[in-house]
């Protein structure tokens, strides 16, 4: 069995950094580890993502670690490149040794291994589970590296409560003419103007978290003496509840398509990406306080923490019956932040949530 430590897998993944949907070498590098450390693996699962398994006995709960492979695109000093800024290297690295860990243990039960593809265009966990990636797993845990504004050093929450996200793309169709006579045309500047004033009047229980903009707005051409008649609109929807959600998307499709109306245009509504919100399952969340105040101490210990951002993580417990799952995010000292380019940490955290993750798994055998 590999001995490559954590730092090294680590740093292997960081450097290949690939962009969603085309983790192929990414992939090909977990593949290798795992079957070298006895997993057999399926590969090419939703585009290029894995589920390995060490198979065990069917009284246990089959157990799965999840983890994304995806990385985010830049252009830094004129070039375009992929950037670990997610933190997914270090994600997948923990969940990695945690699985070479679960292979050196005669361990009971079913352990799976899921390195998904595409988390950042949401695409990835659906794709997987069309490619029945979840099929047998009756308890899924995710963990993901947190920055250093929500979590510190070794802080670990037990449930990181995603929003659920909704990305709407709009088309706004209107009727073109000589801007010296804009009565013959329908500006979709005005249609879309409108459109955008109505989605800020989106109200929704103000006890609730939640918030409707738009994002990308783009409209007319080369030749500015034309009245323009096609529009592109991203409205962005967040909510931390599933039904919020709901209602917020009736309310925002409700707006757009009734403020274009009143301007003459005509309007295509289409849902670009979505996510759905957190699902932690109670009885997990307990076992995960139980293994992070274990491993980390108790004085590591945070509360659940609401996050507006969105994972499609929680895709698997809410389309697969029975299957329950629980999302940790552990602190890292992660600066200045995710998703910034020059994201950093302190990997003294890398050992540590893979020993997060394997303690998770002998309390829930215990349990
Ligand atoms: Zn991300
Ligand atoms: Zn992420």
């Amino acid at each position: 069995m590999r001995e490559d430590s954590i730092e090294s897998i680590f740093r292997q993944l960081h450097d290949l950094a690939e962009p969603s949907g085309q983790e192929a070498r990414t992939s090909v590098l977990l593949a290798a580890y795992l079957r070298d450390f006895g997993y057999s693996v399926r590969d090419h699962v939703g585009g290029y993502g894995l589920v390995a398994t060490l198979p065990g006995k069917a009284e246990h709960p089959c157990i799965a670690f999840q983890a994304d492979m995806d990385a985010l695109v830049y252009t830094i000093d004129g070039n375009t490149r992929a950037v670990h800024a997610c933190g997914h290297d270090a994600n997948c690295a923990m969940v990695l040794d945690a699985a070479r860990t679960m292979a050196r243990r005669s361990w009971p039960g079913t352990i799976k291994i899921i390195f998904q593809p595409a988390e950042e265009i949401f695409s990835g966990a659906l794709a997987m589970l069309r490619d029945h990636a979840a099929d047998g797993i009756d308890v899924l845990v995710g963990l993901h590296l947190r920055p250093v504004q929500e979590a510190r050093l070794f802080q670990c929450t037990p449930s990181l409560l995603h929003s659920a996200s909704r990305m709407l793309d709009v088309h706004i169709h209107g009727v073109a003419a000589h801007s010296a006579r804009p009565h013959l045309g329908c500006n979709v500047i005005d249609a879309g103007a409108a459109a955008v004033n109505a989605i800020n009047a989106v109200h929704l229980d103000p006890t609730h978290s939640f918030s409707a903009k738009v994002t990308r707005f783009h409209a007319g051409g080369a030749s500015p003496n034309i009245i323009p008649a096609e529009a592109e609109l991203t409205v962005d929807l967040r909510a931390d509840l599933e039904e919020d959600m709901q209602s917020l998307f009736s309310s925002v499709e409700r707006a757009i398509s009734c403020s274009t109306a009143a301007n003459g245009a005509r309007v295509d509504i289409s849902t670009r990406s979505q996510a759905p919100a957190a699902n932690n399952d109670p009885k997990l969340q307990s076992l995960a306080e139980q293994a992070i105040c274990d491993v980390l101490g108790p004085e590591n210990l945070l509360p659940p923490i609401h996050t507006t951002g969105g994972d499609d993580f929680h895709f698997f417990s809410r389309t697969v019956p029975g299957l329950r799952s629980v999302y940790l995010g552990l602190g890292a000292d992660v600066k200045p932040g995710l998703h910034n380019p020059d994201m950093i940490f302190d990997h003294a955290a890398l050992p540590r949530g893979s020993a997060l993750l394997v303690h998770m798994a002998e309390l829930i055998i215990q349990a």
